[in-house]
């Protein structure tokens, strides 16, 4: 089947919808759902690129199988061009989320294709296992379906003593029983994002590894449609708050909402089991793999995009409030810049650096992405304080868009105007300010960019434990030793 249109997404959510429960109930109709229709709508925008006349050819390729046009991020790359394609079309996606949608589909298809590229080592787990997740990843590219993904369990105790056995026990998803027909599992992962998904991939995380000793029974990976019976996702309370989008830029439109993962007595086929029993190999699947490096590149691409939606914001909001001269405001837009620069030209590094793994897949920089993961998570907060700083008042006067019609609509139009901007243009603008910095949502976002890829703390022991610092070491041992 070829790439989906934004219609098919929508109708195979409606004909099997995920078990999403909010406010205390079941939801019958995601697409129907006040608080998800938004960001659903904006899901089916992104689907119907695939077919828009001008940019369609820059969002597909041809399948391997099949020869229709599938979805570009599951293109698995073998040279360098490759790479610059899956990235042209990555930015064409978030340009259309203003980078404000982390799990748009690509996040996960690129990591899809490359566990199944790297399919020689889910065999070593178990030879069934590399049919297993090579099939999955054709069937996910052929019917281009959604996916979301859970990784971490719930935080109950996260002290070194305590992880084993907390994590192997009462809550953390483990599998309580074996069949013919597969696996059972029970317990709950922390967060899944964008659950308005066709199927959940649960799979180990990189940074919350497995302890020495853990049980078999903790250590998988596998897939399973998001309406299985036992699987229950708990969202969160929506910030699409049903308000326009003159009130609610971004929220009435970006919500990808998250969710808690419950799965209770969940049955996983099979032939939806990629690795179970072996938690050494479980830690090693993102490394050995490298799906992080695909997961890193849709990131990082994604990133640049948010950083330019934040440099061109601040950039009006400074024309509009006439800033122009104040010497820190210079140092401030300048610290966007360098953001922007040094994030995509870190991209860029990883790009041009690029080598074949050994499964033959064109793998961007390891260290230029991890770099540019880590400052991100410095930068995203720091921006946002940026335009708290910009904004100031501004960023609370803010009339609704009711307001313009209401009572005192001649005092607002008369005494928010700037010398640059009409009112109506000044309050637009500052209520997208305020989205992006200051409501649930860009509250959330700023949270999202901290943790979505793990916390810095133990990421950046992985970039140190990694980085060979051996070669400047001797380096300088040798000067110390030289007469
Ligand atoms: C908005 C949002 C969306 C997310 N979406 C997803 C998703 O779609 N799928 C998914 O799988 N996950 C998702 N996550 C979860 C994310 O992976 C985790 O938040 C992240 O890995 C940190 O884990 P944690 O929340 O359990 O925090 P913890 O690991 O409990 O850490 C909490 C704090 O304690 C410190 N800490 C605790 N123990 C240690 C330790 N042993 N070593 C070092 N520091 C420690 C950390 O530095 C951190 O500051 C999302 C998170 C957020 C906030």
């Amino acid at each position: 089947m070829p790439a989906r249109t934004g219609a098919q997404y929508i109708q195979r959510l409606r004909e099997r919808p995920p078990n999403l429960y909010m406010s205390g109930k079941k939801v019958k109709d995601p697409t129907e759902q006040p608080g998800l229709q938004g960001g659903i709508n904006t899901m089916a925008r992104l689907y119907d690129l695939q077919h828009d006349p001008k940019v369609g050819k820059e969002m597909t390729y041809q399948s391997p199988t099949t020869g229709d046009q599938v979805g570009l991020s599951f293109l698995t790359p073998r040279t360098h061009e490759d790479l610059d394609l899956r990235h042209r079309m990555m930015h064409n996606w978030a340009r259309i989320t203003c980078g404000m949608m982390g799990r748009t589909p690509d996040f996960l298809n690129v990591s899809l294709m490359s566990m199944a590229a790297a399919g020689d080592y889910f065999g070593e787990n178990r030879p069934e296992f590399k049919k297993n997740i090579q099939d999955y990843y054709e069937m996910v590219r052929e019917q281009d379906l959604v996916l979301t993904h859970t990784l971490v369990n719930m935080q109950r105790s996260r002290s070194g003593a305590a992880t084993a056995l907390d994590d192997s026990l009462d809550v953390a998803l483990s599998v309580v029983k074996e069949t013919d027909e597969g696996i059972v599992v029970s317990g709950a992962r922390v967060l899944a994002t964008l659950p308005i998904a066709d199927e959940i991939a649960v799979y180990p995380a990189r940074s919350h590894r497995l302890p020495t000793g853990a049980p078999g029974r903790t250590s998988f990976a596998f897939a399973i449609p998001c309406d299985t019976p036992g699987l229950k996702f708990q969202c969160r309370e929506a910030f699409d708050l049903q308000r326009s989008s003159f009130d609610h830029p971004l929220g009435s439109r970006f919500e990808e909402m998250d969710a808690l993962a419950f799965f209770d007595n969940v049955l996983v086929p099979w032939e939806r089991v990629f690795l179970y029993g072996d938690p050494d190999m479980c830690n090693s699947m993102s490394l050995r793999t490298h799906q992080y490096l695909h997961s890193g590149h849709q990131v990082v691409t994604k990133n640049v995009v948010k950083c330019e939606f934040v440099l061109g914001l601040a950039n009006l909001m400074v024309k509009t409030l006439g800033l122009d001269d104040a010497p820190h405001v210079h140092g401030m837009m300048a610290e966007i810049i360098e953001n922007l620069e040094i994030t995509k030209a870190l991209l860029r590094a990883a790009e041009v650096d690029a080598e074949l793994d050994e499964w033959g897949v064109m793998c961007p920089g390891d260290m230029q992405l991890m770099v540019a993961r880590q400052m991100f998570i410095r930068m995203y907060p720091r921006m946002g304080e940026i335009l708290h700083l910009l904004g100031s008042s501004s960023l609370m006067a803010l009339p609704t868009e009711d307001d313009f019609g209401g009572e005192l609509a001649d005092d607002i139009s008369r005494y928010l105007e700037t010398d640059y901007m009409s009112a109506r243009d000044r309050v637009k603008l500052f209520r997208l300010a305020w989205d992006t910095c200051c409501s649930a949502f860009g509250s959330r976002q700023i949270l999202y960019e901290r943790f979505f890829q793990g916390d810095r703390n133990r990421n950046v022991v992985l970039m140190n434990t990694r980085y060979d610092k051996e070669p400047m070491s001797q380096w300088v041992q040798d000067f110390l030793e030289r007469e």
